[in-house]
């Protein structure tokens, strides 16, 4: 099946007992054994369920991966791998990763004895720098939240197997539409499902995708053990979402882009990051390792803070809310909102600045979205 087929139909499979198109959510706890130590193939949801697997699969299949982990949201699948590691292991990680998850690694992870430092990963110099003798994980978000960086996949790939590193991409911004890492080698591709995935703000989840089976048994063996599982209602509403993810990225992508050039030649905003544009940094490295540029965009206004946060209060097609990649358009002010908790001078030094405005750009009519951000912009 070539790649939106698979995106329609990987898990359209008809049940056998009704012919039903939509598959059955299996929303249950428990199974009834035909006699002791003989099931039919289930025993407790928290272990495995039939929706459950059936996105999975799903997942696996869009994203070129032998295997798929779900878990109850992408923080949960982030915390799921670093089990993969022991109590003095290094990490070297993207420096401007989703602050949830710095958060997770800063406030929550150091106390177990893990090791985090934090770089530039579009400098390969700079991670090549920062590999000492107890790294094992190399870990990457591209394009990165809420920057827009774009990290080269294939010198980390080298990188992670000339130093036997295990190599994790945060593709939540590319989606496998975009870009799918393990066909850069990475060992882990791993999603927040909340966002582009099941695409309509309906869900919070999170997956992991590999090729390797080792990794894949020790993933679903934290799953069943720690039990951060998504519920079956959560993974047939994801499922739906996903049955239309190329079709939406399509969008997504041409709108940011009409968007993001409407911004880059408007008077008031003083620097665009979007990798789709010329002008930015990743523009070169994204062209080559990406199918298009995805849905979203950060700025800063000549007018500084007080000039974005006028804008963010007079949107009025716009949300003003949290999350990304769903079809309502965003925006989002990372200094008080997703990175409220990287402390402001780390904030900062990452060239993440309280005039940062975060833009995801929905699939509504993208003269709607532009006109909505110039009538707001009018005041700032
Ligand atoms: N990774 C990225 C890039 C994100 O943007 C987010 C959330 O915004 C997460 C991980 C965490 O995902 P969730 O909110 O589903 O736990």
């Amino acid at each position: 099946m070539k790649f939106d087929t698979k995106v329609v139909r990987a898990s359209s499979i008809p049940d056998p007992t009704t012919g039903s198109v939509v598959p059955p959510i299996h929303q249950t706890a428990t199974y009834v054994l035909e006699e002791v130590g003989k099931d039919k193939g289930y025993d407790y949801t928290r272990a495995s369920n039939p929706t459950r697997g059936l996105l999975e699969k799903h997942l696996a299949e869009i994203e070129g991966a032998a295997y798929g982990v779900c878990f109850s949201s992408g923080m949960s699948a982030v915390d799921s791998v670093l089990k993969l590691l022991k109590s003095g292991d290094h990490i070297v990680c993207s420096d401007d990763v989703y602050g949830g998850v710095s958060r997770h690694f800063n406030q929550v992870l150091v106390h177990y004895g893990l090791e985090f430092t934090y770089v530039n990963t579009s400098n390969p110099d700079m991670v090549k720098a920062a590999i000492k003798e107890n790294t094992k994980l190399l870990w990457v978000e591209t394009p990165t939240n809420p920057l827009l960086k774009v990290t080269d996949l294939n010198a980390m790939n080298k990188l992670a197997k000339d130093n036997n590193l295990l190599f994790g991409v945060d593709a939540t911004f590319s989606t496998p539409v975009f870009l799918r890492p393990l066909e850069f080698g990475a060992d882990i591709c791993m999603h927040s499902t909340t966002k582009y995935l099941s695409g309509h703000n309906q869900i919070i989840g999170g997956a992991i995708l590999t090729n390797n089976q080792e990794i894949f048994d020790k993933m679903k063996f934290v799953q069943k053990t720690i039990g951060a599982v998504p519920s079956p209602f959560d993974c047939y509403l994801t499922m739906l979402g996903l049955r239309t993810l190329h079709l939406r990225m399509a969008k997504h992508n041409e709108n940011a882009q009409v968007v993001a050039e409407f911004l880059e030649s408007h008077p008031k905003v003083s620097r665009v990051a979007y990798p789709g544009l010329k002008s930015d940094p990743g523009h070169q490295i994204a062209k080559e390792q990406m199918k298009g540029y995805s849905g979203m965009i950060s700025f800063e206004l000549t007018g500084g803070i007080p000039a974005g946060k006028h804008l963010m209060n007079n949107v009025k097609l716009c949300f003003l809310a949290e999350s990304l990649g769903a079809v309502e358009t965003m925006i989002t002010h990372p200094a008080t909102m997703t990175h409220a908790e990287v402390p402001a001078e780390e904030r900062h030094a990452r060239g993440l600045t309280d005039g940062l405005v975060r833009l995801s750009v929905g699939i509504e009519d993208k003269q709607d979205i532009i006109d909505d951000l110039d009538q707001a912009l009018k005041g700032a």
